[in-house]
C-alpha cells in the first residue's frame, strides 16, 4: 500500500513559548554557576547526575507521562521546547536522555503495574538512568536477528549472549533489552523476541569499554552469563517485541538531537567571525541556518503527531535521515568558511578550535546511531510503497 508523508505546519502553544523562558532562565543560572560550558560539546562531559537531579526537580523529566504516576502530563510540544534549549546549549543530559525519551514511556505502556510503581518515581526524579539494548555483533541494522537469548527458569528468565555498541552502560542502572525467546516462524521473521528490563547490577553481567574514534568510553559490549530476571520485568507480551521495539524507534528519530549534535561548530562560527562577515561567510552561514529552520519544523511537526496519538515511523525516518546527513556535513562545511580555524592543538587552541575537533571526530558515527542512512532510506521507501 502506498503512503504519502507530510510534515504539517505547527504552532507552538502559548504555553510551550512560556516554559522555553523557564528553561533558558534555568540554564543561564546554571552556566552563570560554571555547572556546564554552552556548546562545549562532550569535551566538558554531557553526563551529569547532578544536573540531571536538578532537571527532574523542575518536573522536566517524563513531563508527557501521565500524572497518575507523577508524570507532568504535558504536551508533547512542550517537551520538544524544554529539550531543543537544552540541547541548544549543550547542556549536560546525557545521564537521564535515554530514559526520559525512550525508555520510561516504553515502561509505562508495557511494564508491569509493580516496576512502574517502584521505578517510575525514582526515573522523574532524575535518579535512575538507562541503556538500550539491541545491537549484537552480529544484528546491528537487522534487529530482528537478535540472537541473545533469554530462557525460561523458576520465577523468571536466565538471559545469555552478547550485546554491543550499548552506550552509556557503564553508568546506567537498568538495561531495556531485546532478547530471543523463541525461534522466528516462517511466516514471520520478526516473531520470538521480547524485551526485558534488566538492572545492571546484576551478577553475571559484564560490561567492557569500547572507546571511539574521539578517544572518549561512550559505549561498551555487554556479556551476560546466567543472568536472572525475574518475571516482572518482562515488558510486553513473550516473543512480540517487533511492534514494541519499532514504536521505541519513533521516538529515538525525530526528536532535535538529530540534527544539534554538532550545533556548536556553527555557532562558534558565527562567533568567530563575529558581526561583519564578509559576503561569502554571511551567505555561507544563512544558508545552514535555512537548513536548520526547515529541519527544525520537521522535527516539531513529528512531535505534532506524536501529541495526537500518532505513529509517524515513517516522519520520524526523514527527520533522521535529512537531520543527521546535515549535522555530520556541517563541521566540514563551517571549516571552509573559516579556513584559518580549527586546526590548532594544544595549549593555544582556542573554544572555536576545540569545538571543530571534536564536532568532526564525532560526525562519522551521526548517520549510524540510532539507525543508519541506509536502512533509513529502506524504511522511507518502504513507506511511500517504493519498495
Ligand atoms: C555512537 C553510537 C552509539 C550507539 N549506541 C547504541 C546503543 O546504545 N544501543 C544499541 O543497541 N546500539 C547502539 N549503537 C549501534 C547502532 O544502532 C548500530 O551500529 C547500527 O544499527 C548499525 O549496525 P551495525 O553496526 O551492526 O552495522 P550493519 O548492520 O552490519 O551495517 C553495515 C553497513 O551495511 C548497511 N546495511 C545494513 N543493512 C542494510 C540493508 N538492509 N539495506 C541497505 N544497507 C544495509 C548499513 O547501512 C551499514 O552501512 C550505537 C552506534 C553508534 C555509532
Amino acid at each position: 500500500m502506498s503512503y504519502s508523508f507530510q510534515f504539517d505546519s505547527i504552532k507552538l502553544p502559548p504555553e510551550a513559548e512560556q516554559l522555553r523562558q523557564e528553561v533558558r532562565a534555568f540554564l543561564r543560572e546554571e552556566i552563570e554557576a560554571g555547572t556546564f560550558v554552552p556548546g562545549g560539546g562532550n569535551m566538558h562531559g554531557k553526563y551529569n547526575p547532578e544536573f540531571s537531579r536538578k532537571v527532574g526537580a523542575k518536573g522536566w523529566i517524563g513531563m508527557t507521562w501521565p500524572k497518575e504516576y507523577g508524570g507532568g502530563g504535558r504536551s508533547f510540544l512542550e517537551r520538544y521546547v524544554m529539550t531543543e534549549e537544552m540541547l541548544a546549549v549543550d547542556a549536560p543530559v546525557r545521564a537521564h536522555w535515554v530514559v526520559d525519551r525512550q525508555s520510561g514511556p516504553v515502561l509505562l505502556k508495557y511494564g508491569s503495574e509493580k516496576v512502574k510503581r517502584e521505578l517510575i518515581p525514582r526515573i522523574l526524579r532524575g535518579e535512575v538512568y538507562f541503556c538500550i539494548g539491541l545491537s549484537e555483533p552480529n544484528s546491528g541494522s537487522d534487529l530482528f536477528a537478535a540472537s541473545t537469548k533469554a530462557t525460561k527458569t523458576d520465577g523468571g528468565w536466565l538471559v545469555n549472549g552478547r550485546k554491543i555498541w550499548t552506550s552509556n552502560a557503564h553508568r546506567s542502572h537498568y538495561m531495556i533489552a531485546l532478547l530471543r525467546t523463541s525461534p522466528p516462524t516462517g511466516e514471520n521473521r520478526r516473531h520470538g523476541l521480547t524485551q526485558f528490563l534488566i538492572d545492571m547490577s546484576t551478577p553475571g553481567i559484564t560490561v567492557r569499554p569500547i572507546v571511539n574514534l574521539a578517544g572518549l568510553h561512550d559505549f561498551n559490549e555487554v556479556v551476560f552469563d546466567d543472568v536472572f530476571v525475574p518475571d516482572d520485568h518482562l515488558i510486553g507480551t513473550v516473543d512480540m517485541a517487533w511492534k514494541q521495539a519499532t514504536d521505541e524507534l519513533a521516538y529515538e528519530r525525530s526528536g532535535p538531537e538529530r540534527f544539534l549534535e554538532t550545533i556548536g561548530a556553527l555557532r562558534g562560527l558565527v562567533g568567530a567571525v563575529g558581526t561583519e562577515p564578509d559576503d561569502r561567510v554571511a551567505q555561507g552561514i544563512g544558508r545552514e541556518v535555512a537548513h536548520l529552520k526547515t529541519l527544525r519544523r520537521m522535527s516539531v511537526s513529528v512531535a505534532g503527531m506524536l501529541h495526537a496519538g500518532k505513529s509517524p515511523v515513517v516522519e520520524a525516518a526523514v527527520v533522521k535521515d535529512v537531520g543527521t546527513n546535515w549535522e555530520q556535513a556541517l563541521p566540514q562545511k563551517v571549516r571552509l568558511l573559516a579556513p584559518t580555524h580549527g586546526a590548532v592543538a594544544g595549549d593555544n587552541s582556542t573554544d572555536f578550535d576545540q569545538i571543530m575537533r571534536y564536532t568532526t571526530m564525532i560526525a562519522p558515527k551521526l548517520t549510524i546511531q540510532g539507525g543508519t542512512r541506509e536502512v533509513l532510506r529502506g524504511i522511507i521507501a518502504r513507506g511511500l510503497g517504493l519498495r
